[in-house]
């Protein structure tokens, strides 16, 4: 049933027909920061035990396998991705991964100062850096960390260093930072990078997630119309964001919009836990053992087998669960899932 018609590739398709082709790969579930829309106790978390955690060299296989089922595009994240020592050593493994074209990698930012020069030696493409604030005290209470001029300063050498595309990631929270965007804006533009604003997913440890938290994309598209014109450029087929260009050329803004507007229709995405769990849903509740079968002798046909079948199980997606806006028993917070 996997089968693409005449060629013999195995595909990761799908009960609706969505087939996979990226992959999200969290390296570990810890982090330097404390987001409170994310993983906000940070002292009172049991962090996964390190044995439990894959090996690079574990991740490479079964990004292999994954590759060899038409999986193209990688992206690293976390928890913090730079935590992971020698994080440069795993992009060059993904790198020459057969079927892989592009690796990027989603971070705080913390150690991308002292990090993107050997990222980018080492093959990383792009970087998205999450940034949900421009004032040092907001920024503070909205990661837990006083730490902006430091990820202000890693933007910077990312550009410097030639990462491309470098990328802001922004999720607007009512009443915490919704007021920020037109400056949030400004400082991509200045910059000509590209920002995406994330709708708020009850995904948090502290369970402060409600609908009047979220922004919804369209409410920003309404503030941001007032002051730039922009040209409304669609959502790419199996793309995240709805893109806006700046009239004037200065970059271009993205909307996720996972609650106000879902789309998991053609969600070509699946997910690796730091520890070998794979989720074909951010929204998934099943676990899918892979470091099961990787440290018990597993071949790389049973690992096929096993990712084929839980990808055919991927759920429909958020989109068709409207219960989860009065609330449910998610099964881990961001961090856990690497977003
Ligand atoms: N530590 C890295 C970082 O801060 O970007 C990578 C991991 S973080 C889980 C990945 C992305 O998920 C970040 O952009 C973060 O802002 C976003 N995120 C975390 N919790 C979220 C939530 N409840 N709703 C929407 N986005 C969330």
């Amino acid at each position: 049933m996997q089968d693409e018609e005449g060629s013999g590739v195995r595909l990761l398709r799908d009960r609706k027909g969505r087939i996979a082709r990226k992959l999200r790969v969290s390296v570990t579930d810890r982090c330097n920061f404390a987001c409170l829309f994310c993983m906000p106790e940070k002292d009172k978390i049991s962090w996964i035990p390190t044995e439990e955690i894959l090996s690079f060299d574990e991740i490479e296989r079964i990004v292999a396998v994954l590759a060899s089922l038409g999986v193209q595009k990688v992206r690293i994240t976390g928890g913090e991705p730079l935590l992971r020592r020698d994080l440069d050593e795993l992009v060059s493994g993904l790198t020459g991964v057969p079927g892989i074209r592009s690796v990027d990698m989603t971070t705080n930012g913390w150690h991308l100062e002292r990090k993107a020069e050997a990222l980018r030696k080492a093959g990383l493409r792009g970087v998205t850096v999450s940034l949900h604030s421009l004032r040092s005290d907001r920024f503070a209470k909205i990661s837990g960390v006083d730490a902006l001029p430091r990820v202000l300063r890693g933007i910077d050498r990312a550009l410097d260093a030639g990462l491309n595309p470098v990328k802001i990631n922004s999720v607007a929270i009512r009443g915490y930072n919704d007021d920020e965007i037109l400056d949030l804006i400004e400082y991509a533009r200045e910059r000509r990078i590209s920002i995406r604003f994330i709708e708020f997913m009850p995904l948090d440890g502290l369970g402060m997630w409600n609908y009047d938290r979220v922004v919804p994309g369209k409410e920003i598209i309404d503030t941001v119309a007032g002051v730039y014109p922009l040209e409304a450029r669609g959502r790419g087929s199996s793309e995240t964001s709805s893109i806006w260009r700046f009239k004037d050329g200065r970059g271009d803004l993205g909307l996720i919009t996972p609650m106000s507007d879902p789309f998991c229709d053609d969600c070509d995405r699946i997910r690796l836990t730091a520890d070998g769990k794979l989720l074909s849903c951010l929204f998934d509740t099943d676990y899918h053992d892979l470091r099961h079968i990787v440290r018990n002798g597993g071949t790389e046909e049973g690992l096929a087998d096993t990712i084929l079948e839980a990808v055919w199980k991927k759920p429909d997606g958020v989109g068709y669960m409207p219960w989860i806006k009065d609330g449910w028993a998610k099964p881990r917070n961001m961090n856990a899932i690497g977003g």
